[in-house]
């Protein structure tokens, strides 16, 4: 993740800073995830991955707590059945793009097709109308953020990560990393599935996962979706009701418009 930090600090003003976490706070809470300050947003990155999701699924199950879900459409083409039961436990789905490619390398029709094909599916396949975009290793271009203008996903990066991609993680280097930089209203980027990290690395997430609904709770903090992260937002729904995004007015709906007053 620092390496894509890294090489967007060579010419790329925006998606630099955009992967910063301190920096973006400050300039772009809205992008931050910066929500209601009682609130702390729960997400996760990589999945849905037969092997790890189900056992954090069951873990916010007996932590009694939803969260938002960025699935890859490559990794939810091998296992729909699987979206579908993130969505029926009452989690919120959002989009992570097809693949899991850093998105300075791609033109911006390569941009558009791999963020519109994941969003299509995930639609499909789980029957809601995803509301979130996270890009991969948090790099936000003007191609990517047209494409979510037109698709009607906001971009949504976190506040606070746990470093749980790595071979070195642990339960408790997680729960250190995340709250060393948590706050009330911060959104937390964990990972359900170890694609783009260390081999079984997600078992370091899923042990640190009651330690920091603990954490948050002692603090007199909800722990919950990105759509229930702002203020007059709807609560998240009770365990095993399927999640439903409030109606809202589509931005751009048609999709076919040329890319006008955008970079
Ligand atoms: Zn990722």
């Amino acid at each position: 993740m620092l390496g894509a930090a890294v090489t967007a600090l060579a010419g790329h003003a925006v998606p630099a800073v955009s992967a910063v976490a301190p920096l973006r706070r400050r300039l772009w809470p809205d992008l931050s995830g910066t929500g209601r300050p009682d609130h702390v947003a729960l997400t996760f990155d990589d999945g849905p991955d037969r092997r790890s999701t189900p056992r954090m699924l069951r873990a916010l199950a007996e932590a009694d707590v939803r969260a938002t879900f960025f699935l890859l459409g490559a990794m939810l083409d091998h296992d729909h059945a699987l979206g579908r039961e993130i969505v029926a436990a009452g989690h919120e789905v959002a989009v992570h793009g097809w693949a899991h490619r850093n998105l300075l390398g791609r033109s911006p029709w390569g941009t558009y097709t791999d963020i519109a094909r994941a969003h299509d599916l995930v639609s499909r396949v789980t029957g809601t109308e995803p509301r979130w975009y996270r890009p991969p290793y948090g790099v936000l271009t003007g191609a990517a953020l047209v494409a979510c203008r037109r698709l009607g996903l906001r971009p949504r990066l976190w506040t606070a990560w746990g470093r749980d991609w790595t071979a070195e993680a642990t339960p408790a280097s997680v729960y250190r990393e995340v709250t060393g930089d948590l706050t009330g209203g911060g959104t937390v980027l964990l990972h359900d599935a170890d694609g783009t990290g260390a081999p079984g690395a997600w078992q370091a997430t899923l042990g640190a996962l009651p330690l920091l609904v603990a954490w948050a709770r002692e603090r007199g903090l909800t722990v919950g979706p990105l759509g229930s992260h702002r203020a007059g937002s709807p609560p998240a729904p009770p365990p095993g009701r399927r999640w439903r995004p409030p109606a809202r007015p589509r931005a751009f709906p048609d999709r076919g418009r040329s890319r006008a007053g955008t970079g």
